[in-house]
Parts: C-alpha cells; structure tokens; sequence
C-alpha cells in the first residue's frame, strides 16, 4: 500500500467533492445512518485514518428519494444515531425530509469525512492484504473496508411485469413519490409489507385499490396503552433480541407484520380488497394469480421489495451464490472486510436506525484491535509499517 499518495484533504473532516486518489486505513462505503455511525466511532479512534463516500449529491439522500408522505414508523426516541439524538417535532414520529436532516447535520456536527458523489465502482484485495476501491472520484487504497451500502440496492420486479400492455403504467414503490403518479383508475398493489400497506391506503383515498398480498398481511396496533409499540418491543426486549434466539426466529419466520390497522378498517368497510394470492404472470391488462383467477387493472405498484447488488465487491468468499453477503455478526470471513446496517445482522433491530449504533461500535472494534495486531507484528519484527504516510486521523 506504499506506493500511493497520501491526500490529507480527501479524509479532512466536512463532506466534499474532492477528486483524487488517496491512501487511508479504513473506508466506509456508504454514508446513510449504517456509515455516519460507523463514522461516529471510527472518529473516536485517533489511530485510524478514514474516509465515507458515497454516490449520492447530499447526505440523508436515500430517505429525501423515498416518497412524499413517507413518516418513519420508529417514534425519534427509537430513530437517534449515537451522541446525537434526533430533535423534538411536532410529531412523534419524523418525517423522511426531518430524517434526511437530522443525518446531513449528523455529518457535519460530528465532522465526517464525506466524500460525496463517489460511487465504488469496484472493490478488490490487492496483494499487501488490503483493498482498493475504484471510484467515480479516483482510487481508494485501504487496510480495512466497511461496507455500510444499505440493504435496498436493487429494487426487484417480478417476471409478470413483462406480460403487461404498455398502456397499464407501472411503478416500484423505490420510483413512486406521490398518488399523482398513477392513473386515477383501479390499481393493484402488489406486496404484503409495510411499504405496500402504507401505499395502498394513500392510494385508496382517490381510486379503488386491491391488494395482491401473497400469503396475507398480519396487523400490529402502531400504539398500545398509549404507547407507541416500539416502546413495547423495547420493554420487552424483543427490539434487541438477538437474531439467533428463539422470539427472533419466529418473528423472522413470521415475515413483517402491518404496523397501524388503516388498511384493515378499509377492507372491513369494504372500500379496498385483498388478494391473498401469487401473481404468477400478466398479459395485457390482466394479471393471473396462483390460484388461476385474474385481475384486470389499469395500474400496477410493485411493492415486491429489493434484491442484493454487491456486483461491484470483486472479493472472492464475501458473497454467497446468491450474491447476499457471508458475514458472522457483521464480520465478513475475508480479513479485513465488515458489514454495518444488514437487517438481522446481530439483532431484530439491526436493519434500522435504532440498531446501527450498537453494530457500528462492534465493526469499529475488531477494526482496531485487528489495526493493533498488526502494529504489534509489524513493531516485534522490527520492520517499519508499509504506509508510513498514512495521517493519524482526519484533520478536524
Ligand atoms: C420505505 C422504508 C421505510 C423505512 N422506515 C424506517 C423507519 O421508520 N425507521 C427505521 O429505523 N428504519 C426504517 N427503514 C429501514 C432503514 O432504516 C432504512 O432503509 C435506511 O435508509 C437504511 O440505512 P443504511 O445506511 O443501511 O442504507 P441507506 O440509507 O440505503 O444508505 C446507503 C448509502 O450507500 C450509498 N451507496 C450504495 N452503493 C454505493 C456504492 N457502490 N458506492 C458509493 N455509495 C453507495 C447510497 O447512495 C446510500 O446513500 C425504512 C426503509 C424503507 C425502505
């Protein structure tokens, strides 16, 4: 890793849009809420040297994309990153723009070092051990890589999308923002989560809506006793129940439930249908499901969810067939490499904010002791280290 430049301003503290190669100790790809908070710890540890890209223009950008009516389902007490906790607002609940905020002002209050509008274009070991990144920006040579890149890369459509006329339009719930951008006639809503739940109310309100659930919807009160049911699931200890234990595996297995009973008042009242069957295909305007019965509809809302894309991790054993990372509690089997923010990665809440400062803290921690063995070796034989270069830590 010697023969690189070092850039100090690529890893000094603020977001930037600095080009050029540089030379750190670790990289954090990704600086949603998973990287700012491995951030958070990574700047405790004056001996490392780091750096977040991301490829988006702005911070908290990921949430401002999702669509307009989008209020978190985690009350703020449940949506903080650590040492910052997500201010006071009207409601309990924030909304995706007060998120994407709070995560810009995170940033910069904690002076991160964001490079913005770095996509890695790809990641490979190079032969001291350590990594190098491809960006849109330059070449990223690192010890350790954090891959903090979010959980929703890839949206995924079925097949049967392909069967559609073009004159039916069609939207995964990643592209829809508003009721606006569908047709004022029947929609189908495909999908038997959150995303899809939420939608189709929102939708219902202008238009008849069915929604094609596969397998049906379970439903959870959104409040109980007054309180919000995160606070239940905390009490309880089932929010950070670990992903092996029993309560865990059967939520798991469950699938997500419906959070807030909206959508099952418009079914008991007749002013919106669930299907509980598959949609296996589609032809023109009509759809066919499982169970061999058709839904003929002018609109379709894919709520189908999202598939990994890691084609750019060109590192061999950090993926498995399917492509979904190989990982013990976030630590990768390849040396050096450590995911932040995988649903499930240690605990029911790992996927959401609430989860991140826990499994951030825990990278951040083999990172350094794995970054003191190696200074251990590299002093006991006596031999310099091979990045002399390498600036403690960022300027702040
Ligand atoms: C509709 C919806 C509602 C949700 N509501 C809640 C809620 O109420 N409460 C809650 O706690 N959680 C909620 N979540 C879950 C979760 O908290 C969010 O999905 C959150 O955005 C995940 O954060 P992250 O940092 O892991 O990933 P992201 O927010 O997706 O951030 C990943 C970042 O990595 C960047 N990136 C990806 N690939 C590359 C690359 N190759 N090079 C450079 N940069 C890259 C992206 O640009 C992005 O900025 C919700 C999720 C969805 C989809």
């Amino acid at each position: 890793m010697g023969d690189m430049t070092t850039d100090e301003n690529a890893v000094s503290a603020g977001t930037d849009r600095s080009v050029g190669d540089v030379c750190i100790d670790v990289l954090v790809i990704g600086a949603g809420q998973a990287g700012l908070g491995t951030g958070y710890w990574l700047g405790k540890e004056p001996g490392l040297s780091f750096l977040l890209v991301d490829g988006a223009e702005g911070v908290g950008d990921s949430w401002r994309r999702r669509w307009d009516s989008l209020q978190l389902f985690t009350p703020r007490r449940f949506s903080s990153l650590p040492g910052t906790p997500m201010p006071q607002g009207r409601s309990e609940y924030a909304n995706k723009d007060e998120i994407g905020d709070y995560l810009t002002a995170f940033a910069a209050g904690q002076g991160l070092p964001v490079r913005l509008g770095t996509r890695v274009l790809h990641v490979d070991q190079d032969s001291s051990g350590g990594f190098i990144a491809e960006t849109t920006t330059g070449s990223i040579r690192a010890r350790y890589v954090v891959i903090a890149s979010g959980p929703y890369s890839a949206p995924f459509i079925p097949a049967a999308a392909d069967g559609l006329d073009p004159s039916v339009v069609q939207l995964h719930s990643s592209a829809y923002e508003r009721p606006g951008d569908l047709p004022e006639s029947h929609v189908l809503v495909v999908g038997a989560g959150n995303s899809a739940a939420q939608l189709a109310v929102e939708l219902a309100a202008s238009r008849p809506v069915t929604v094609a659930a596969p397998g049906g919807m379970w439903f959870l009160p959104s409040r109980l006793l007054g309180l919000s049911l995160y606070w239940w699931l905390w009490i309880t200890r089932i929010l950070n129940g670990r992903s092996g234990s029993r309560v865990s595996r059967t939520v798991r297995a469950r699938g997500d439930g419906i959070i807030g009973k909206e959508l099952l008042t418009l079914v008991a009242t007749g002013r919106m249908r669930i299907i509980k069957e598959r949609v296996c295909s589609a032809n023109g305007n009509e759809v066919e499901l499982s169970d061999g019965t058709h839904v003929r509809t002018e609109a379709v809302l894919w709520c189908t969810g999202y598939q990994p894309d890691y084609s750019w991790l060109r590192v061999s054993k950090a993926l498995d067939e399917g492509g979904h990372p190989i990982h013990d509690n976030g630590r990768s089997a390849v040396p050096g490499l450590h995911w932040v923010g995988l649903p499930w990665q240690t605990r029911l809440n790992s996927g959401i904010i609430d989860g991140v400062d826990r499994d951030a803290r825990r990278a951040v921690c083999r990172v350094k002791a794995a970054h003191a063995r190696r200074g251990d070796a590299a002093a006991s034989s006596n031999r310099p280290l091979r990045n002399p270069k390498v600036p403690d830590r960022p300027t702040r």
